[in-house]
């Protein structure tokens, strides 16, 4: 029987490396893409501006990739159960195909969608291509638990073999005997949102420096897989967080909406490797798709992951609420200008190296202003290009030491760690503008300067750009002290409810991991690795 499939893109906003895609179009006979511009994105997310571009960017290169195949984009307004059913009829749809998504969100609203299609005689194909394996499978082999070091998931993603190679983009051929009815009122019924159209003033951006869209993405890959000695010597550690344009390649959020597959990636870095002597994990760029691999199937394995409570393997905390420190921190006024500066690219452009997050991480969190990682990870949810939940949530854990990384005691110095890689401050120069006239022994710490030097400077610490919010000596030490008190808890607690009899977790299927399994088998090794 030939079909009439609506294609259901979410992430995975691209055409190669598309498996459901190409399920669609088996047998087809009525192909529509369909985007769904779902009111939980406006109402229960925060997604700043330059992340609502890079969407509408990636939408219009979509589009347009579809055009090239007689077909079109259909952006579908509403919540996705009630746009379903009105479009199963209308269409007189008999099959829905989409990625699969593990965002607890995302795996909610599918299950609604799925019966909702059974009620409406609609097979529904789901393909698993957002992640380089199946999550689930890495648990399973893991005997029912996520992997909790990035040794023991090497270990596992080994017995698994290489991931799946990629899926061509469907081509013309493909698309034989199947056809897209368009309406001629197409733009307006379904048209790509301006950003008014979704709240947002235009008027209020800064230039573009990482357009959205799967061309993009694959010139931008391309781009870099030419840089063959730089690929294949690539070390993480080795690169820059404040150098004037990216150390890395800045193909996160091109792989966080799904413009590039994460498995696309890793085989061309392959053919890069491919008889040559090249870097390893956990610092190579395989390496890097690894630790992405790493988070995701924690996130999937572990509950409440974006949250303190009731997540097992995160250690309960008792962060200050303090809205004055958290406003200075999110708005670049910390009177640190190495983490103001990271804070305003952030804003700014929407990205910031990986680095500059750790910086920014540790400050905000057990370094400096003992605020809960919850809060950090809202703002760059809201901020960042590539804000993607299971990275964001799993980075913040392992930064702010609650869960994955354990070395409380190594903290980050916000005077001292920017000056290894930029000794001048060309940075902080660059994105506090204010401070450009100081000299580079003064730049990174404003308020040691003598008056004298401010007045020339044309800037007075404590008037033109603040004092510094915390002592970071003093209050740092203190904090180290907090953290012991943390885990000297959480080493109780489970020694504890070691004596007490296991209950079982209800609407769980595997048991989580108590911390006391945790921390005996954690990999010493992975303390000295960092994402
Ligand atoms: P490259 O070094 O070029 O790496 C290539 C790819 O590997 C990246 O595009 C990314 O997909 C993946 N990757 C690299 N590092 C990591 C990592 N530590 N964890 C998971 N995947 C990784 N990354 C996000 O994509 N979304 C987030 O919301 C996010 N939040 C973070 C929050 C904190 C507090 C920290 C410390 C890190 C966070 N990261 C997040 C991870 C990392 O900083 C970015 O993925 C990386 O900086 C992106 O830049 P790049 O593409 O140049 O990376």
């Amino acid at each position: 029987m030939a079909h009439t499939c609506v294609h259901w893109f979410r992430k995975g906003l691209r055409l190669h490396d598309n498996p459901a895609l190409m399920a669609a179009l088996r047998d087809c006979k009525e192909l529509y893409p369909v985007f769904i511009l779902d009111p939980h994105l406006h109402n229960n997310t925060c997604v700043g501006i330059n992340r609502w571009r890079f969407l509408v960017g990636a939408l219009k290169d979509l589009d347009c990739s579809l055009r090239g195949l007689n077909s079109r984009l259909f952006v579908v307004r509403g919540k996705p159960e009630e746009v379903f059913p009105e479009l199963f009829d209308r269409w007189k749809v008999t099959k829905l195909t989409y990625e699969y998504d593990t965002e607890p969100y995302s795996l909610s609203r599918d299950k609604t969608v799925a019966t909702l299609a059974k009620e409406h005689g609609v097979e529904v194909i789901y393909k698993i291509s957002h992640t380089l394996y199946d999550t689930e499978r890495i648990i399973e082999e893991n005997s029912g638990k996520a992997p909790l070091t990035y040794n023991r998931m090497q270990v596992i993603v080994k017995t698994l073999g290489p991931p799946k190679r990629p899926v061509p983009a469907p081509t013309i051929e493909d698309m034989q005997g199947a056809m897209t009815p368009c309406s001629e009122n197409h733009e307006k019924k379904y048209g790509i949102p301006t950003l008014e159209e979704l709240g947002q003033d235009a008027a209020a951006l800064g230039e573009e420096q990482f357009p959205g869209g799967e061309q993009e993405a694959l010139r931008r890959l391309d781009k870099h897989m030419k840089r063959t000695g730089w690929v294949c010597s690539f070390e993480k550690p080795q690169t820059s967080p404040n150098s004037l344009s990216p150390s890395t390649t800045v193909l996160s959020p091109y792989v966080t909406f799904g413009c590039l597959s994460a498995r696309t990636f890793w085989w061309r870095l392959a053919e890069v490797y491919q008889g040559k002597k090249h870097s390893s994990p956990p610092v190579s760029l395989h390496g890097q798709l690894l630790w992405r691999e790493f988070f995701y199937t924690a996130s999937v394995g572990i509950s409440n992951f974006n949250k303190m409570e009731g997540n097992p393997v995160c250690t309960q905390v008792d962060w200050d609420t303090n809205p004055e420190y958290l406003a200075a921190w999110r708005e670049a006024r910390t009177g640190f200008p190495f983490i103001d500066a990271i804070m305003t690219q952030l804003r700014q452009e929407g990205w910031i190296h990986h680095l500059a997050r750790h910086a920014v991480a540790c400050f905000l969190t057990r370094g400096d202003l003992w605020i809960s990682w919850e809060e950090g990870q809202k703002v760059f949810e809201e901020l960042l290009l590539d804000g993607d939940w299971a990275l964001n949530a799993g980075n913040w854990q392992w930064l702010s030491a609650s869960a994955f990384f354990h070395q409380y005691f190594r903290v980050y110095s916000p005077v001292a760690f920017g000056k290894k890689t930029d000794k001048n401050g060309d940075y902080i120069k660059k994105y506090l503008p204010l401070l450009k006239k100081f000299p580079a022994e003064y730049i990174y710490e404003p308020w040691k300067a003598p008056r004298s030097v401010q007045q020339a400077a044309g800037c007075i610490v404590g008037k033109d750009y603040p004092q510094p919010i915390a002592k970071h000596e003093v209050i740092s030490k203190k904090n180290i002290q907090r953290m012991k008190l943390a885990y000297a808890k959480r080493s109780g607690d489970s020694a504890e409810s070691a004596n007490k009899s296991p209950v079982k977790r209800q609407g769980t299927k595997r048991k989580a991991p108590s911390v006391v399994d945790m921390l005996k088998k954690k990999d010493r090794r992975n303390c000295l690795l960092r994402p």
